[in-house]
């Protein structure tokens, strides 16, 4: 019933296995116009909200988007201003950080699960269960603590056995109606550094440097081949991923934006149709109200 073609755009990435990260760019291909992006974003806004209206009176397809980055690559700003268009009500965004003690005692699909948007609804995953093969395979101690029987980090069988969990587990979920679009907002080495510092230097970004993202950024390159692994594995046609140029970012928000349009676009969506013997009441309806008269 739903599309199984992702959505076309040049920062797809393949849905074949081929996927190599030192290929995705994090620059904008050419110079950008600001004026230009920050007016094609408010087209876009617009459009996203009145898309979502569509989506939410139709009521057969849910949207969940999924938003994964390095720290300060921009996911929090990204995730506002796509969506900025949107009906609050029709929307369901939520961040993962370290899971409480209940959700590592339970499979690693669990917690997420039950943050799923219904049909009718956009959902927006700020981190997600791939932090299950991000975080946790870049830090050993994240899998020892789950006391899963017979996991060991060093094997990549288990690892491989968690990304079929994933591709599985959402292609499950596209059966359901849930059309999955992911991101990964691709900040290069050293736009992080930049964003890091002005954190430092500006009083007023203070608050969002935490000296933890520095340590983190120490464990650059195995984040790195992790998510090369993680966007080659489960980039499929049901659920693609987009490797999104993150060091400008304007560009990428248009970039992100224009992908959710065209998804939505791409659904078969319609008002739903009006029962007969509901609609064969409407002259009558209108008669009583009329009668009523105005301020009655
Ligand atoms: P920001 O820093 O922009 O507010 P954030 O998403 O980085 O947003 P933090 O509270 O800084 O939020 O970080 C959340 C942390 O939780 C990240 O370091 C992430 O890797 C970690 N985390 C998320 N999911 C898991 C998981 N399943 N296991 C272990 N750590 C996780
Ligand atoms: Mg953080």
């Amino acid at each position: 019933m739903q599309p199984i073609h992702p959505t076309p755009s040049r920062w797809l990435v393949p849905t074949d296995g081929s996927f190599r990260l030192e290929q995705a760019t994090t620059s904008p291909p050419q110079p950008q116009d600001e004026d230009t992006l920050e007016k094609r974003l408010k087209v876009l806004q617009e459009e996203i909200g009145d898309r979502q209206d569509l989506l939410y009176a139709d009521g057969r397809f849910a949207l969940l988007l999924i938003f994964q980055a390095m720290d300060a690559a921009g996911k929090d700003g990204t995730i506002r201003r796509v969506l900025a268009g949107i009906n609050p009500a029709g929307i369901m965004v939520h961040s993962f950080k370290k899971p409480s003690s209940e959700e590592v005692t339970h499979d690693f699909l669990w917690r997420t699960t039950r943050r799923l948007p219904r049909r009718g609804m956009v959902g927006v995953f700020n981190r997600s269960h791939y932090e299950e093969i991000l975080v946790v395979r870049v830090h050993p101690e994240f899998l020892e603590a789950q006391e899963i029987p017979d996991a060991r980090a060093d094997d990549p069988e288990f690892w491989a056995g968690r990304m079929a969990s994933i591709r599985d587990h959402e292609a499950h979920l596209a059966r359901s109606g849930t059309v999955i679009r992911k991101f990964f907002l691709n900040v290069s080495r050293e736009e992080q550094r930049q964003r890091f510092l002005d954190r430092l230097d500006e009083p007023d970004k203070n608050w969002k440097f935490s000296p933890g993202d520095v340590v983190e950024r120490g464990y650059w390159d195995a984040y790195q081949a992790a998510y090369e692994e993680a966007l080659r594995e489960t980039s499929r046609p049901w659920a693609p991923w987009y490797a999104i140029p993150a060091d400008d970012k304007d560009f990428m928000r248009v970039a992100v934006a224009e992908i959710v349009l065209a998804t939505l676009k791409s659904l078969p969506l319609r008002f739903p149709p009006v029962a007969e013997e509901n609609r064969a009441h409407f002259g009558e309806m209108r008669d009583r109200l009329m009668a009523e008269g105005p301020g009655d």
